[in-house]
């Protein structure tokens, strides 16, 4: 079957393993019954802005130029939750759609991907996050009322903690064996003083990823300079779809680009 359409982050729906949706805007692509099928991906030459916009480049996070400096959704307070300042009452760049989207609970994290890492992510959104991230498992420690302090203390836990993916361990699932509730018990030592502001259950989570075979090294493709990716779909991981010969294409790297799906 072939398709074109535009790429977008792929929904998922937390199972066992995780369920893989591609949307494209013309097709759904139910991805987990097609492992082990052909895929060609060929980049068509233009990308679609999330303000619909098309565009030849995108500045940064996928956002046209003006898009990047003036929409809510990508000022620094998205990448740095303590800049946060809605909680202040204090115009960024849109009072409204900031207060929506800071001023509701947040939960941080301790999780697995690749290696052990502290996040910070909307409460109603961290099954997706995780997912996202690849965590073969996460474990809530905190829940904050709003952003700002779930960045507070991220700045503070990065002083232990990695908060980057490790993504090139996460993508050959060489995961460490690390027990997170044990972390979790370090950090109430270390913050003994505050320890009644932590959950006291935390309840654990678990995730699988639809695999075939695991890649034992990894080889990133690029469809804007190499024009197209092709291979035996053998896995699916985070936002990333990893093909036979050590291929991986990170889904999200390319959003909003105009592709032609060749699926055999
Ligand atoms: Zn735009």
């Amino acid at each position: 079957m072939i398709s074109s359409g535009f790429l977008h982050k792929m929904a998922v729906y937390q199972d066992k393993p995780v369920k893989y949706y591609l949307n494209t805007e013309e097709d759904l692509f139910f991805l987990n019954e097609l492992m082990g099928r052909k895929f060609k991906i060929t980049y068509l030459g233009d990308i679609k802005c999330f303000c619909g916009k098309l565009v030849n480049n995108v500045f940064r996070m996928n956002f046209c130029y003006n898009c990047y400096y003036t929409l809510p959704e990508a000022s620094e307070a998205i990448l740095k939750p303590e800049l946060s300042k809605a909680h202040l009452g204090i115009e960024e760049r849109d009072l409204e759609s900031e207060k929506a989207y800071q001023l509701q609970p947040h939960t941080v994290y301790l999780a697995i991907s690749g290696g052990l890492k502290v996040g910070v992510t909307r409460t109603s959104q961290q099954i997706t996050r995780w997912i996202d991230q690849g965590a073969i498992k996460a474990l809530p420690i905190l829940h904050t009322s709003n952003r700002y302090e779930a960045g507070v203390w991220e700045v503070e836990l990065k002083k232990i903690f990695s908060d980057k993916t490790a993504w090139r361990e996460m993508l050959r699932w060489n995961d460490p064996d690390v027990d997170l509730l044990a972390e979790k018990n370090k950090i109430l030592e270390t913050f003994r003083d505050r320890q009644n502001e932590f959950l006291d259950h935390s309840e654990l989570f678990t995730f699988e990823y639809p695999s075939l075979e695991k890649p034992d090294k990894i080889t990133t493709i690029n469809i804007e300079t190499k024009k197209s990716v092709e291979g035996i779909l053998t896995g699916i991981r985070g936002q990333y779809l990893i093909l036979d010969n050590n291929k991986v294409f990170n889904i999200r790297t390319y959003e909003g680009r105009h592709v032609e799906i060749e699926i055999t």
